[in-house]
This record gives C-alpha cells, structure tokens and sequence, in this order.
C-alpha cells in the first residue's frame, strides 16, 4: 500500500514523539512517526530523566528550559503526568577555578531570565543536608529543575500529538529510505510512505539506517551506568527532595531516587557497544555491569555524600547511549537532501529533547532556523570524518564530560 504524507519521524524515543508533537503543534497533522518496536524501546525507557538548566552555552540551556516547558505542555494537553521532581540541581565547585567559571556564568542565566545562584559552602548545607562541604568552594545552584519520568513524558507528548491528529506506528520499523524525484520514500512491512519530509530520530541506529543513501553519521552507542542505592534513613526524615547533585570531582549525578539514592557515573575510560552496527534483536535491553570500573569514581561520591555508601546498591544499569564527537546532537537538515531532517546523536535526550524539537518543528515550519544553533548542526562534521576519529573523539568528549566550563558562548 502507498500512503502519501507531509512527514514521517523515523524513531519513537522522546525525541522522536517530541518532534511529532511539535510539529503538530504547528500544524502539521498529515504525519506518522514509525517505531520498531514500542515507545521509549531505545536508551529512553532506562534513562534517570534528568533535567538540569547548567549549561556552558547559552543556546543550550535555552533548550533545557524549553524541554521542560514542551513537556509540560503536552501534559496539559493529554492529561497524563509527566512526573516532574522540582528539586534544583547543584554543581559543585572543588577549587577557585570552578567557582570563577560558575560565576561567569551569570549573565548566560541573565539573558534566559532564569534562577541560577552561585551559592557558598553554608547554603549549600541547608539545601543538602546530607552532602560533606569540606573543602568545598561553593556550588552553582539552578532550583527550577529537577527530573522528569523519561517514558511519562514520551507518552504524554505521543498521546497529546495523536490528541491533534498526528498517527503513531510501533512494531513498525523503517526498512528503507529513498529519495525520488517526488519526495521521500519511506517502506515498511506493509505500508509505502511518500513524504514531503523525513525526521530520523533513531538515535544510535541512524548511522546504519543512512549509509545506504551515502550519509556518513559519526553517532556510536556507549556504555553509560547508573546505580541506585537501597534506603537512605536521613532521606526519609526530610520533608523535601534533595537537589541532584553534580561534581566534576568524581565525576558523577547524584539525585534522590525514591528513598534512596540513583548516580550516574562519568567514567575517564568509557567503552562502546555494538560500533559494528547493532544487534538487529536489540529489545528493551541492559548491557551487563561492570561495577569494578566505576569503583574509583564511587569512593569519590561517597566522600561527599557519606550515606550514598552506607545504603549499598540494590540495582546497577548499564545502558547504551548515543555520543557524537562533540557530545552535541545532530539536529537539522541534512546538506543537498532537501526535505531529510535529523534529530539523532543525543547524550542528555530528556534533557535537551523538548526544546530540540521545538527549535526543529520552527525551523520545518518556517523553512529557516528560529535562531542561530549551528554548533548542532549535521553539517558541522562533513561526510568524511573516518570511524577511528569518530571514535577517538567520542571517548575523549565523554571522559571530560565535566570539566569546568569554558567562559559562556
Ligand atoms: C543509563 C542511562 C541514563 C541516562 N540518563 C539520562 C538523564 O538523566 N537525562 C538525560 O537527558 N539523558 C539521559 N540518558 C540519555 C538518554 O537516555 C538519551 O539521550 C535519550 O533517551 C535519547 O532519546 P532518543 O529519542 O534520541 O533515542 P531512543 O530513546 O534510543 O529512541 C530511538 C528509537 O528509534 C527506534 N528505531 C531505531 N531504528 C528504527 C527503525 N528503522 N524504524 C523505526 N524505529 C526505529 C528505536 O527502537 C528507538 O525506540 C541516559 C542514558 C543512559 C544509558
């Protein structure tokens, strides 16, 4: 069967039923998103969900902000809970340097017209009753974010798009993709689509699902752990929510999880998954643990947040995750292919993804960019830079994931 349409989002995680929504929201109902499997399969259904407004670029922050801000609207919209904790997140300074960079921060946050403090060591207690401040600086404090339930979110931006008109395949995967002198020609098991324009949202599949029509997409899946802790006593006294904690230290996030505590760890010799391409029966899938490598950057976080230590772990996942060279997303369209768009390579998809999609459905919408966002743009890597490169470069951004910040762009 052949079905013509405006657009089809290739990919169902939240980034994907984010670009739906939006671009519903403008109008585009005369759409289809095709999911291989169920929503969230890829890396959403096991991501923390954390959201922070810290950003080293203004443009980016922006796009946290606004992630928040398009999920909320679609919870208004569809009437299912995103699960929004407003806890506020701190970043720790552990010397001089961190806390002047914090500091030169402040006009980004000016210019955003959002709450951003740099707080010292005695604030910091009475926020954090359970984090040791020794030796500590101070910390950069954002209170309006917090976490969001990642598969929450997803459904409630499919549901409030579909609520406007948009479809939803799942079980659906996308077999090929082709450009003809009509439009896009995108075949699934059963279904044709001829569409004017084509989303890839595939996160750490798009650069398989591209080669054939020459795209040469520097996006591999690496491992990325988070460990959740069992009880924390203290936790249950309070009568608030602790604020996520960020320490380029250890390197690590430290939230409250429950009664306890989750921590994703930054290792400084991360390892891939499945570069050669993905296992094609690839499910809702964790990768198997390996706690001893994180063991250095744990004692770490318990320094500072001694009762993390004394709750012990009751479950550890280790998850892939799209990484790009420069940790950024490829967000945009692509160079000579009018009409193919990408939304892929996304790190912090939950936390940035919202906000992507909208500046996305704007650009769609409108035919140019709302603003200048060319540091995500796909165009920035050309068409030749090599796998080893690729790589080389991804281990590298992920390792200094958190290092102190450069003067705001
Ligand atoms: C342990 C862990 C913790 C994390 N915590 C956070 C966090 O706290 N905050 C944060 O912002 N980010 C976090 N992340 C990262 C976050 O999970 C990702 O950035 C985000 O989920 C990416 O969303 P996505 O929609 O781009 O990709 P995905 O969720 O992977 O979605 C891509 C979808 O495309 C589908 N697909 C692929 N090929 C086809 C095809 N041919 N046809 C149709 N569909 C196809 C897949 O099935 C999949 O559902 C974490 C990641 C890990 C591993």
């Amino acid at each position: 069967m052949m079905q013509k349409v405006q657009v089809v989002v290739i990919g169902g995680g939240i980034v994907g039923a984010s670009v739906l929504f939006c671009l519903a929201r403008k109008g585009w109902t005369d759409s289809v998103l095709l999911e291989r499997r169920n929503l969230t399969s890829g890396s959403t259904w096991h991501a923390a969900g954390n959201v922070t407004f810290f950003g080293h670029y203004t443009a980016i922050t922006d796009l946290y902000i606004k992630s928040i801000e398009t999920y909320q609207t679609a919870s208004e919209e569809s009437g299912q809970e995103i699960g929004f904790h407003k806890t506020g997140s701190l970043r720790l300074a552990n010397n001089r340097e961190e806390l002047a960079a914090y500091e030169a921060l402040t006009p980004l946050y000016d210019r955003l017209d959002a709450d951003y403090r740099v707080i010292l060591p005695k604030e910091i207690e009475t926020i954090h009753p359970l984090l040791v401040t020794d030796g500590l600086f101070g910390a950069a404090y954002t209170p309006g974010d917090g976490h969001v339930d990642p598969t929450s979110s997803t459904n409630a931006l499919a549901k409030a798009a579909k609520l406007r008109g948009a479809e939803i395949r799942t079980q659906t995967p996308a077999k090929t993709i082709r450009r003809t002198s009509s439009g896009w020609m995108i075949e699934t098991e059963d279904t044709t689509y001829l569409a004017k324009h084509v989303v890839i949202a595939t996160s750490f599949w798009a650069r398989e699902m591209l080669e054939p029509i020459g795209l040469n997409i520097p996006v591999y899946p690496i491992q990325h752990h988070e460990i959740i802790s069992g009880p924390v006593a203290e936790l249950q006294s309070l009568d608030f929510e602790v604020p996520a904690v960020r320490d380029p230290y250890a390197p690590s996030n430290t939230r409250q999880e429950g009664d306890g505590f989750l921590c994703g760890v930054y290792e400084s010799d991360p390892k891939f998954w499945a570069t050669d391409g993905i296992p094609p029966d690839f499910k809702e899938e964790l990768l198997v643990p390996e706690l001893e490598r994180l063991e250095e950057h744990l004692l770490r976080v318990i320094e500072r947040i001694p009762a993390f230590g004394e709750a012990g772990i009751k479950k550890v996942n280790n998850g892939p995750m799209a990484y790009s060279p420069d940790g950024l997303p490829l967000l945009g369209p692509v160079k000579d292919m009018p009409g193919l768009w990408l939304a892929t390579g996304f790190n912090i998809g939950i936390g940035t993804g919202g906000g992507s999609a909208r500046f996305l459905a704007e650009w769609m919408n409108k035919g140019r960019p709302p603003y200048d966002l060319s540091i995500v743009y796909p165009s920035r890597y050309g068409n030749n830079i090599t796998k080893d490169d690729a790589l080389a470069r991804i281990h590298a951004t992920y390792a200094k994931g958190y290092v102190t910040p450069q003067p705001p762009v």
